[in-house]
């Protein structure tokens, strides 16, 4: 869907969609679609069927009673705020030397540090990591 900009916009592309719900999605811009489309008042090429003279009418009508029309623009849920959780892996806190986790793994706690024989550090998200 491209981004809407104003209130006629909007409702030019929900009448549009709404017509794809009608018909249940059944006949994409097909004959189904357009008996609908042009049944209610969209016109032109039905896959971008917009309202015809009548039907911008109407939508301006209901547009004005409408009124200020706060909206932004439509985008996929972005996960903010809590960082996800890093990769789990291990770091000796002697050396340095550095490692990622299997998830599988995890269960057996970090490993040992092939340089200083020690046990490492964990690092990154060992609890509730998810992939
Ligand atoms: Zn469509
Ligand atoms: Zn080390």
């Amino acid at each position: 869907m491209p981004h809407l900009h104003t209130p006629f916009d909007f409702l030019d592309t929900l009448v549009h969609e709404l017509v794809h719900a009608v018909d249940n999605c059944k006949s994409g811009h097909g004959e189904g679609f357009k008996r609908i489309a042009l049944d209610i008042g969209l016109k032109g090429p039905m896959r971008s069927a917009g309202a015809g003279e009548w039907l911008k009418k109407d939508l301006l009508a209901i547009a004005e009673r409408l009124g200020e029309f706060p909206h932004g623009r439509l985008s996929l849920p972005v996960r903010t705020g809590q960082k996800a959780a890093k990769r789990p892996g291990a770091k000796c806190t002697k050396c340095g030397y550095e490692v990622v986790m299997l998830r599988k793994h995890l269960l057996l706690g970090p490993p040992i540090c092939p340089k200083d024989m020690e046990g490492m550090e964990e690092t990154g998200g060992w609890i509730g990591f998810d992939c």
